[in-house]
């Protein structure tokens, strides 16, 4: 089978539904391709960012997320190694306010057929259970189409700008050997659904250990998304048995044992990882890369589903000039520009996701850094605004933030 299109989108998740909804919205083409058939579930503690409303509310998404009784978050709580807990609301005195006072919640079954559903609205055409393979490229080397395998036989298609928002092991980012993995961290998660898990509120927690940390946040429905983290050195092994690792893990946690004694988990226990990924630049003649395809580090700030849906929004101007380019130079200007605008959009964030990373992973950094933010309330305030996507991370990257996280954590 063969196709044609202005722009083929290889992934149909979030960046990939953002991505086709802002370009067919600007009159483009647009051919989206996704190995899975939707709804489909992805590995994820389903938190979105009040940022993330304002993409979803252009997306025309917000009623039907409403009434899919998404959970509403106010706020991020954080419980360190030795108790220390700090708390941070998203409505808060520093004078910055989000697109919405609280985060939502969603399972991502729902969620994601949501936003492509919009996408097909706004003309993008869709085909669902095609595997993409490898990226067809001219004499130049080029990009210019993908080859999928379909249940019967294979699909080519013909497009002038090839997407890849196939996700963290993306196959667009590899065929065009930009994809780079991460040595440090090379953790994994184990995710499943619970019931009756008692005290969840509308804050979400992150409860930190020595070995790993938890996230847990109602996702509505009296639903508890559970989504542990742990080192792949030390946790390998036990890997094996995924529900007897994430049950032995909370059950030997006695501030969690407690709230889960009645709970079920109501699926299986999924796991991904390892995910420190990066493509550098998130381009190549012919092709972009967007969402975990072009970037991610650690689900720690939980801002995945932020930055592929804003990453969609940024890369759509950007592809078509590429795409209405009548000559070649002209036509990688505009993708080396959507680089540029990455790096100025998400570039503080990237080093804020960082020094998180590397502070979570030692005790003493995490432990000191809870007990300051314990006492500061506004610090706390702010980190969690930076981590909502409305703050902007220099409110944090400075080193008066620094100096009195040092000063209030002693
Ligand atoms: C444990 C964990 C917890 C997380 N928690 C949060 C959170 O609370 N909040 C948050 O915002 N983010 C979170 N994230 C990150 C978030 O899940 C991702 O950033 C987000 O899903 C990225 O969206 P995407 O569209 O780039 O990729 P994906 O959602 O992964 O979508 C990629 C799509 O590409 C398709 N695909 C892949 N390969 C091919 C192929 N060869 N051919 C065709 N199709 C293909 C897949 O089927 C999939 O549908 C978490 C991640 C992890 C691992």
């Amino acid at each position: 089978m063969a196709e044609r299109a202005d722009v083929v989108v290889v992934g149909a998740g979030p960046a990939g539904a953002s991505t086709a909804w802002h370009l067919a919205r600007l009159g483009l083409d647009v051919l989206v391709l996704d190995r899975a058939r939707f709804p489909r579930d992805k590995v994820c503690a389903e938190y979105l960012s009040p940022e993330a409303s304002r993409i979803l509310t252009a997306m025309g998404a917000m009623p039907e997320i409403e009434r899919a009784g998404a959970a509403q978050l106010a706020g991020m709580r954080v419980r360190a190694p030795n108790g220390s807990t700090l708390e941070g609301r998203f409505a808060a005195q520093h004078g910055f306010r989000g697109f919405r006072d609280s985060g939502l919640a969603l399972r991502r079954t729902i969620l994601d057929a949501i936003l492509l559903d919009r996408a097909r609205e706004a003309g993008a055409r869709v085909i669902e259970g095609v595997r993409v393979t490898d990226v067809q490229r001219d004499d130049n080397g080029r990009a210019i189409g993908v080859t999928g395998l379909m249940q019967h036989g294979t699909l080519d298609v013909e497009a002038r700008l090839v997407v890849g928002a196939d996700g963290l092991r993306s196959i667009v980012g590899r065929r065009l050997g930009v994809t780079r993995t991460a040595r440090w961290p090379r953790r994994v998660a184990l995710v499943a659904h619970y019931r009756n898990v008692r005290d969840v509120t509308d804050v979400g927690e992150m409860h930190v250990e020595r070995d790993g940390y938890v996230g847990l946040a109602d996702v509505g429905h009296g639903v508890t998304n559970v989504a542990l983290v742990v080192p792949v050195a030390t946790h390998g092994a036990a890997l094996r048995d995924r529900a007897a690792l994430l049950d032995g893990w909370l059950a030997s946690k006695p501030q969690l044992a407690d709230r889960f004694r009645d709970a079920e988990r109501i699926d299986a226990v999924r796991a991904t990882g390892p995910f420190a990924s990066t493509a550098r630049p998130a381009w190549a003649p012919g092709a972009a890369l967007v969402g975990d395809a072009a970037d991610f580090f650690d689900p720690f700030t939980g801002e995945g589903v932020y930055a592929a849906l804003r990453g969609g929004e940024l890369l759509a101007p950007f592809a078509a000039e590429n795409v209405r380019s009548t000559d070649a130079r002209h036509a990688d200007a505009a993708l080396r520009a959507y680089e540029r605008a990455r790096r100025a959009t998400f570039g503080g964030k990237w080093q804020v996701e960082r020094i998180i990373g590397a502070t979570i992973a030692v005790p003493a950094l995490i432990n000191h850094a809870a007990r300051a933010l314990s006492r500061r309330r506004e610090m706390a305030d702010l980190l969690v605004g930076v981590a909502g996507d409305f703050v902007p991370a220099n409110q944090v990257l400075r080193a008066g933030y620094f100096a009195r996280l040092l000063v209030f954590g002693a």
